[in-house]
This record gives C-alpha cells, structure tokens and sequence, in this order.
C-alpha cells in the first residue's frame, strides 16, 4: 500500500487535499502536513476545506496564498485526489459525489468505520490520528519533516487523543511527538492555542448547556442538549461546541456522555462519548454515523424528545 502511494506521489504533479465537514484539529492538521510535504517535494498541493477552519485551529500554518486553500469543490483535474481522516465519502461535504471526477481517490484514515471508498485505502485503526499515518508516510517517502508539517501533526495527535488521555495514546503517539518537540514544536504554546484562546460566549453556551444535563438508565448515560434558540441567545457559532462532550464524560461512574446539538427545525447531531466497554462506533453507525468506539457522532431526525428516545432505544439494543 505504501509502495502505491509513493508512486502516486512520485509519478504526479497536481494534488488535491481534503478532508471531512465539521473540521476538527487532526482533519485540518493532517491536510496542511501533507500540503507542505507535497511543496517540498515540488509539487502542485491545494487544500479543499468545505468549512470554515475553527477559530481553534486558524493558527495552524497552511497555504498562504489563498488559490491553494479551496471553499468551492474544484471541478478540473488532478493526478491524486488525498481524502484524509474521513470514515465515510459523503463526509467530505455536498458534492461529494463529484470529487471521484476529479482524480484517483487515496483514502487516508484512521476510523474503525471507514467504508474503504478511494481507490486505494490506507487505513489503520490503531494510529492515534490519521497525522500518525502520515508521519509514517512521509518517512517512507524520505521527506524530512519541517517545523510547519511538525506543528500540524503535533497538535493532530494532541487533540485526537483528547490531550493524551485516550485509549489511542500510545507509545508510539508519544516517541512521534517527542520527535516533532525536538523539531522545535512548543507544546504549551499549542495547548495556550487549542485550549485557552475560547471567545467568552463559548463559556456562556456551556453554562446553559451544562443546565440541560439528564441522566438515564441509573445514572450511566448522561444526556445535554444544545437548540437553536440557545446558540441564538449566547451568540454563539457551532464551532464553539467542540469539546462540550468532553466535559460531561468527566462525570464520574458514567458509561456514555451524549451531546445533542440541533442543526435544523427538526434535525441533531449527536456527540457520543464511551467511557466503559459500549462501543458507541456501532451505536452512530446505526443512525447512518460513525467514528470510534470510544468517540463517535450521528445525525438523527425528529423533534428532541424523539431523538433521545431513538438513541436511549438504540443503546438498550
Ligand atoms: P464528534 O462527536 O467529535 O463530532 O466526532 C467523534 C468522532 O466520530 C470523530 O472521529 C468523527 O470524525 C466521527 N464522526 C462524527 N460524526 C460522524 C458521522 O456522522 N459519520 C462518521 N462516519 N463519523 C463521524
Ligand atoms: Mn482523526
């Protein structure tokens, strides 16, 4: 597998980089490493990003000029089209469908869900990002890792391992990012960026969020809920969200934390987080989602009453 991607590399001039809807630090963080990696290698590299990069991640250095980083699906050609740390195809956004038009498909992943959609699918489970993966690929293809490609897969593997603190943080997690410390990456300054650069009005959704928690099922699954009319008085953006499940997993003897988010009149998305042996992947997976066994997400349709029954139904089995 990597012999063939290394031949799609070398054998190539134009790249296209993307990744999933609902950007989070090891989708951004994996596209620019592989984006600097290509322009060492002299080759044409554009980033097509279908979200706006969150406030979090704005610091990570990408394409400065701005006809690299693509908001519109492109329409011509390029030798390889890179689909990185996306589980499933219509994860990449509206439009989807198109992308297969634009060049031979190089899946690139992590979760235990991906359906192997590319042309070739380099996917393992056990790395703890799929910025890991990468790391392996570009020592494969003997490209030396800068500082710009060290601080996006340094602060890749930092948040997809929930700061070191997930099943995923392994041995192998830590000796990369010892690597990347000695490249020049200074960890306290990504973590004053990822964790302590939050507008205020993140911290008033989160108490009105917070005020919304349920427990079910003695005590073992704990529910909040996030609706329209919350984000609205908070001012609010989506984006702000990210990290609310994580606090409410810190609850003690819980199995499951749920985040329920509303995305349109009569649609959420759900945030599911294990802290036992539930495998949440398959829990989302049912509802047409995915992710991990320990971290996954959904999308469910009804009012919120409904959705929480479906989900409380889903996890009864
Ligand atoms: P989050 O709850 O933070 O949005 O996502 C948790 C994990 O599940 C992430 O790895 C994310 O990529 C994955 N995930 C979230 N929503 C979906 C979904 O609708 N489909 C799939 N396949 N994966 C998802
Ligand atoms: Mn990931």
């Amino acid at each position: 597998m990597l012999k063939q991607i290394k031949d799609r590399v070398e054998g190539g001039k134009r790249f296209l980089i993307t990744t999933h809807i609902d950007l989070d630090g090891d989708a951004v963080g994996s596209c620019f490493s592989l984006y600097w990696a290509l322009i060492s290698q002299k080759k044409d590299a554009y980033v097509y990003l279908k979200d706006m990069i969150p406030y979090k991640y704005r610091f990570l250095p990408g394409p400065k000029e701005p006809r690299y980083l693509l908001n519109t699906m492109p329409e011509d050609r390029f030798d390889t089209v890179f689909v990185l740390d996306c589980g499933d195809f219509h994860r990449v956004g509206k439009g989807y469908e198109n992308l297969k038009n634009n060049g031979f498909i190089v899946n690139i992943d992590h979760h235990s869900t991906n359906s192997s959609f590319g042309n070739l699918n380099l996917i393992d489970e056990d790395a703890s990002s799929t910025a890991e993966i990468l790391y392996d690929l570009f020592r494969y293809l003997g490209i030396d890792i800068s500082y710009e490609m060290a601080i996006n897969i340094y602060t890749a593997i930092l948040t997809d391992t929930g700061s070191f603190r997930y099943d995923n943080t392994t041995p192998k997690a830590f000796s990369i990012c010892g690597h990347l410390t000695r490249i020049g990456v200074r960890p306290s300054s990504i973590a004053t960026m990822v964790y302590e650069s939050h507008p205020k009005e993140r911290f008033i959704l989160l108490g009105k969020t917070l005020n919304t928690l349920e427990t079910y099922k003695d005590g073992k699954i704990v529910i909040a809920h996030i609706t329209s009319d919350m984000f609205y008085d908070s001012k609010a953006l989506e984006e702000f969200t990210d990290g609310f499940v994580e606090y409410i997993k810190e609850i003690d003897g819980i199995d499951i934390a749920i985040l329920i988010r509303q995305i349109e009149n009569s649609r959420y998305k759900l945030s599911m987080r294990s802290k036992g042996e539930v495998d949440v992947a398959s829990i989302c997976r049912a509802f047409g989602g995915g992710g991990h066994k320990k971290a996954a997400g959904c999308y469910i349709n009804g009012d919120i009453e409904t959705v929480k029954r479906r989900v409380l139904e889903a996890i009864e089995g």
